[in-house]
């Protein structure tokens, strides 16, 4: 069982469990919003004050890669060696920073096209629950979200604190799910929806299906080559998302 507590999120409609649904897991970054660079420059400000190295993450690839990997990666090419306490203190002075930068501006700082359309339409259906599949740790998650007042379509999750590797991800907000009284009948009842190969080879790992969107950094003939069982340019036709997300599992 992962040792973080799952976080509060707002619980709009009581649920007598048990409830078969669907259940939609969400990425983040790419696929909901981006956060213009607030995470790179609060890990980059997190490092430089506690190891001393500028630009620790420049160059680092962070495209659907978990927070503690992304950590692991800097840490290892400016040859810094972190036990666990270290790391634990990187972790809470970086969540501390991702509350200030989240309110600069940044590229491409926003909601990707249809997002807060798509979710107030998916919180209408009694049995669909969205959750968060996400390699951020979760106090960043919730940060970004809140900041773009998302958080409350959200149900459960699971998160970069819970596992290393996103792989491991589903399983657990498959399950914090169910202790929310939100069950499926089949794997393919779970819907991943995320913007790179590792959320479509995330939801793989787990038997559910994936729909891979194109707004984050790979453009759809590259999605369309990790067996995604749908490849979107972006999330703007609700109608269309919705049926599709809603297709019944294979
Ligand atoms: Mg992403």
């Amino acid at each position: 069982m992962p040792a973080i507590p799952d976080p509060q999120f707002p619980v709009s409609k009581p649920v007598a469990p048990p409830v078969f649904s669907k259940i939609l897991l969400f990425d983040i970054d790419g696929t909901l919003l981006l956060s213009g660079k607030a995470g790179y420059r609060a890990l980059s400000r997190t490092f430089e004050e506690l190891f001393g190295v500028a630009q620790g993450f420049d160059d680092i690839p962070v495209a659907g890669m978990t927070d503690e990997l992304i950590l692991t990666a800097a840490l290892e090419r400016a040859g810094v060696a972190a036990d666990l306490e270290t790391r634990a203190r990187f972790h809470t002075r970086y969540c501390e920073l991702f509350a200030d930068e989240i309110h600069f501006p940044g590229p491409r700082k926003g909601l990707m096209p249809g997002v807060a359309a798509l979710l107030e339409t998916l919180s209408r259906y009694d049995d669909v629950r969205c959750g968060l599949v996400t390699g951020n740790f979760v106090r960043p998650a919730q940060i970004k979200l809140e900041h773009f007042e998302l958080w409350r379509f959200f149900h459960f999750g699971a998160y970069g604190d819970d596992a290393p590797v996103r792989d491991q991800l589903v399983p657990i907000a498959v399950e914090r799910a169910r202790r929310n009284g939100v069950e499926v009948q089949r794997a393919g009842d779970v819907v991943v929806i995320g913007d790179t190969p590792l959320d479509v080879q995330c939801a793989a790992a787990a038997g559910a299906r994936s729909v891979a969107v194109a707004t984050g950094s790979y453009d759809e003939a590259a999605l369309r080559e990790t067996g995604a069982h749908a490849v979107l340019a972006d999330l703007s036709d609700a109608g269309a998302v919705v049926e599709l997300l809603l297709e019944p599992g294979r």
